[in-house]
């Protein structure tokens, strides 16, 4: 069956108007998966699977009966171990030609296309993703490990020639991978957010040990299978399961970590950050936080536009992303024209089991999400009005909830600054557009904001003051979501990220490294 497929390069555009063959493809793939429930997986420690004397089980949100699988909690001692074997590969892993790097990590990309239909279709199961997101976070996994060896090959590895004092002085610049390397990965994004970042510490030269979101271990177990095919050598990329609160911190606190890319919540992020601030020097920290993502609408945009995009990033993958839009600034003058339309697309939305082609939005992660929504949607309805939604929804054995619209919440509500994670979304009027520039701004936040406005001007405006990483202008197809490497870069700014630079951009390997300048006097 596999071999017989027809190849399906997924792009940005091939998920907007998909090959018949894909759906085929993904349904193939569910049935095996449901098929494959229940078997147990290993950590990968120095080349080896590694099991654990206690594991932990994984359900479907889709259907809480399906056991997807049973995963090994980890201890302090396979930190240790994993710690210890990053360290033992780092000398030969980072001696290697980089090239030889590059063709290791291609090799884990083009696997990572080839098992797409697997990865994607338990992915949806894992999580809750519809078809075209999850094969979409399969492909943009591949895409950014590409993403990264493109960098590396056009920069030569980021070797520069400095100015010489005379001909006797040969003096150049270089960057060198730091050594071990964590990734610590979040639910939402299971392939792109584990396998980015690993991919990006691995070609640079670090070796890495991952530990994924307890919510999302099987997708990180079929990237672990893509990297030890391609030819990592053992030691060099080391996966652990278990609570972050065990093995995370186990690997925030060890001594012999060099640098650490977490992505998450805005609370873990900071604690990570303060922790590992308190080794014996600096070392680095890429932190992807949270976000409270706001649209602007102004009286002169068009109104169709902005009532899809705004669907779109509030309620796809159930509001769920870091980069979903929840609160919405729309001018009175249009306000009850966007309202109604926003009402009109938000009702013909299907909830339900994901892996069903007519389901737009599957479940929330897990039963913190959806015990979140019942205490969220008490507060809006207590203090705002909730024109749409507000409700758990009884489609499945899962954790299913309405997309939910909510109008007249006082601004000085604290659910406009908090990030909910839910397909809840906020709207308000405005009169004037600066002031609606102040109350978008006005968040602990600056990870993606959206504009709708058919005038230049505004459009420049808004460009030159809102304070986030990632913007979008009159975008139908998502007011604040939708990133793809090579074509948005993405990363925030404020409480939202810590380096000021993006994924998937001409400045992130680099951060994988450090500098060094050598001048040799002949
Ligand atoms: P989370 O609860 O912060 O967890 C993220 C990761 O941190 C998980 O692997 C978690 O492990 C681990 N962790 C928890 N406590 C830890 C500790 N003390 N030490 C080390 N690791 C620890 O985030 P989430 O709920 O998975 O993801 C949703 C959040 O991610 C949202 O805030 C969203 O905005 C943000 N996000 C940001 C971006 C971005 O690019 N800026 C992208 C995607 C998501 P366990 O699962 O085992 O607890
Ligand atoms: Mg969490």
């Amino acid at each position: 069956m596999t071999e017989a497929r027809k190849k399906i390069k997924v792009t940005y555009s091939t998920l907007a108007s998909p090959d018949p063959l894909l759906h085929q493809y993904y349904e193939e793939a569910v049935a095996q998966a449901k098929a494959d429930f229940g078997k147990t997986y290993p950590m990968f420690i120095n080349g080896e699977e590694r099991f654990a004397a206690k594991t932990f089980e994984k359900r479907s949100p889709v259907n809480l009966d399906w056991v997807m699988g049973h995963f090994q909690y980890g201890s302090l001692a396979d930190v240790n171990d994993a710690v210890a074997a990053a360290r033992a590969a780092f000398p030969a892993w980072s001696a290697r030609p980089w090239q030889e790097r590059v063709e290791i990590m291609r090799r884990a990309a083009d696997l990572m296309s080839e098992r797409l239909f697997e990865m994607g279709a338990n992915m949806s199961l894992e999580i809750g993703k519809n078809r075209l997101e999850a094969l979409g976070d399969v492909e943009e996994t591949a895409d950014l490990l590409r993403y990264n060896c493109d960098a590396i090959e056009k920069n030569n590895n980021f070797a520069f020639e400095l100015l010489a004092e005379s001909d006797k002085h040969h003096n150049r610049s270089v960057l060198k991978p730091y050594g071990v390397w964590v990734v610590i990965s979040p639910f939402n994004f299971p392939g792109a957010l584990a396998g980015g970042p690993s991919g990006a510490a691995l070609v640079a030269g670090n070796c890495v040990i991952l530990k994924p979101a307890t919510d999302t271990p099987l997708t990180a177990w079929f990237l672990t299978e893509c990297f030890r095919d391609a030819g990592v050598p053992a030691g060099v990329f080391n996966f652990i399961t278990g609570s972050g609160s065990v093995v995370g911190q186990g690997l925030i606190d060890h001594p012999d970590v060099d640098g650490i890319t977490f992505t998450g919540s805005y609370d873990v992020g900071m604690h990570i950050l303060r922790s590992f601030a308190n080794g014996r020097y600096p070392r680095p920290v890429i932190a992807e936080m949270g976000g409270k993502n706001p649209t602007i609408i102004s009286q002169k945009a068009d109104i169709d536009k902005a009532a899809m995009g705004v669907m779109r990033s509030a309620f796809g993958l159930q509001g769920q992303k870091c980069s979903a839009c929840s609160r919405v600034y729309v001018h009175h003058s249009v306000k009850d024209q966007f309202m109604g339309k926003l009402l009109d697309l938000t009702r013909q939305i299907n909830v339900g089991d994901p892996t069903v082609k007519e389901n737009w939005m599957g479940p929330v992660a897990n039963k913190g999400a959806f015990e979140d929504y019942k205490k969220f949607v008490a507060e809006l309805h207590a203090n705002g009005d909730v024109v749409y939604g507000g409700e758990t929804l009884e489609v499945g054995n899962g954790y299913y909830v309405a997309p939910t619209i909510v109008d007249n919440l006082p601004l000085d509500h604290h659910l406009w600054k908090t990030e909910m994670f839910l397909p809840i979304v906020t709207v308000t009027g405005y009169e004037a557009l600066d002031k609606a520039m102040v109350l978008a701004n006005d968040v602990e936040y600056g990870l993606t904001a959206g504009f709708f406005s058919e005038d230049d001007k505004e459009v420049q405006w808004f460009l030159d003051n809102i304070q986030a990483g990632v913007l979008y202008v009159n975008r139908s197809s998502g007011a604040t979501t939708g990133a793809w490497p090579g074509y948005q870069s993405f990363g925030g700014w404020k409480g939202s990220g810590s380096t000021g630079k993006a994924a998937g951009s001409f400045h992130y390997v680099q951060q994988y490294m450090h500098e060094q300048s050598q001048t040799v006097v002949d």
